[in-house]
């Protein structure tokens, strides 16, 4: 048998991956508040402006960098919602997904040994992608008691000589946390003193709860310093067309056009039609959908307070994460017993680096979140 490359062999596997392979193996009356999707179809006009364009035969390759009307549609959408110019010609690409986006953006600047700074419970691919791309990725921790932001003196005590990069998620998959404009403005000064590049992960930009998203790289010096990676997946709830897109410094964009134009030559042109349509008539679905988010957010952040499950108020995505209770040693223990003995499944925390605390995704109806959280109170006053 052939033998598979060290570097893989040794990642370690999605803990989602694990926990939802437990699942498989229940019955099928199991709730499940464990999916990172939105649980609203995507918005008709965009398929059927797709399917449109299928049937008059739009279905080639599009050029390596994505279609010239989608990257002028997303220049004069964040010119027009965040104040930052992109040139469509060479600072705009087109990605599969915010995945494909980050793994080629480490890609294309980690030398082997330099340090991304992860901000830590982060996404799962982070840290993996940052050890496939030759990195070290170096956890920050934040922790709950400052909403599980980071703080500038954090970041100032996490940084080394080999520190190249930041990545940085908000609102963040798994905390909901999200930053004012003043928050980035304080991290701004100590990027820049310490000379870090920053990739920006703000694919759940639209859902954002309290205050206006503000783009990292619309804060004063960030921009010639930042890459922003974004989509159409969780917003316009399009998961599966596999759309997203990358803006930022021409040699960085370049670097990034010449891994894609080998590996995935260009983007579902059917996706791209439909993020073009997204753009240009989707924005009431997206606040329609956000609103309904935060009316389940607000639901299960008061309804486990009341449980005893300490939880903060999640500023955006569609995620709410508890810390597990005292009598409980791990989120593991809790998400494991809760699935076997209520048959609700939700992620535990040690899949984004916390095995105390429980993800609970609000994608899912509201009639489901109810009955979720009666078994959960259920479970955890043990009756
Ligand atoms: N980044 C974060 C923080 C996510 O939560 C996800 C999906 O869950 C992704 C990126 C991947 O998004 P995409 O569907 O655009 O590849």
């Amino acid at each position: 048998m052939v033998k598979v490359s060290s570097v893989v062999e040794n990642l370690p596997p999605s803990g989602i991956r694990i926990f939802f392979d437990l699942v498989l193996t229940m019955d099928d009356d199991v709730i499940s508040l464990g999916v990172g999707e939105p649980d609203f179809a995507t918005p008709w006009h965009i398929s059927d402006y797709a399917i449109d364009k299928i049937e008059k035969g739009y279905n080639t390759y599009t050029s390596n960098s994505g279609l010239m009307e989608l990257r002028k549609e997303i220049s004069k959408y964040l010119t027009n919602t965040y104040s930052v110019e992109y040139n469509p010609e060479n600072e705009i690409l087109i990605t599969v997904g915010v995945s494909e986006g980050l793994d080629i953006a480490l890609r294309s600047l980690i030398e082997p040994g330099d340090e991304v700074l992860v901000v830590d419970p982060s996404y799962v691919a982070y840290s993996p992608l940052v050890t496939l791309a030759g990195g070290i990725a170096k956890s920050i921790k934040t922790t709950k008691e400052s909403d599980f932001k980071l703080k500038p003196a954090d970041l100032q005590k996490a940084c080394s000589k080999k520190s190249k990069i930041l990545l940085i998620n908000y609102p963040c998959n798994p905390t909901g946390t999200t930053y004012t404009m003043a928050e980035l403005k304080a991290l701004s000064e100590v990027i820049i003193k310490n000379d870090l590049f920053v990739i920006s992960d703000e694919i759940y930009h639209q859902l954002t709860f309290d205050h206006e998203h503000t783009m990292f790289a619309s804060i004063p010096g960030i921009q010639e310093r930042a890459l922003t990676l974004n989509g159409f997946s969780k917003g316009y709830a399009m998961t599966g067309w596999r759309v997203g897109y990358a803006c930022g410094p021409k040699n960085v964009i370049a670097a990034m056009t010449k891994i894609h134009q080998y590996n995935i030559l260009s983007v579902p042109a059917m996706g791209q039609y439909a993020a073009i349509e997204a753009l240009r008539n989707g924005e009431k679905a997206v606040i329609e959908m956000a609103e309904e988010y935060k009316r389940r957010r607000n639901f299960i952040v008061q309804r486990l307070n009341e449980i005893g499950l300490s939880c903060h108020k999640p500023g955006g995505t569609f995620y709410v994460f508890p810390e597990i209770p005292a009598n409980f040693s791990s989120g593991i223990e809790f998400a494991n017993r809760l699935l076997k003995e209520k048959k609700v499944a939700l992620v535990p925390g040690n899949a984004f680096g916390d095995d105390h605390h429980i993800r609970i995704s609000c994608a899912s109806s509201m009639k489901k979140i109810q009955t979720a959280m009666e078994k959960v109170e259920s479970f955890v006053k043990g009756v």
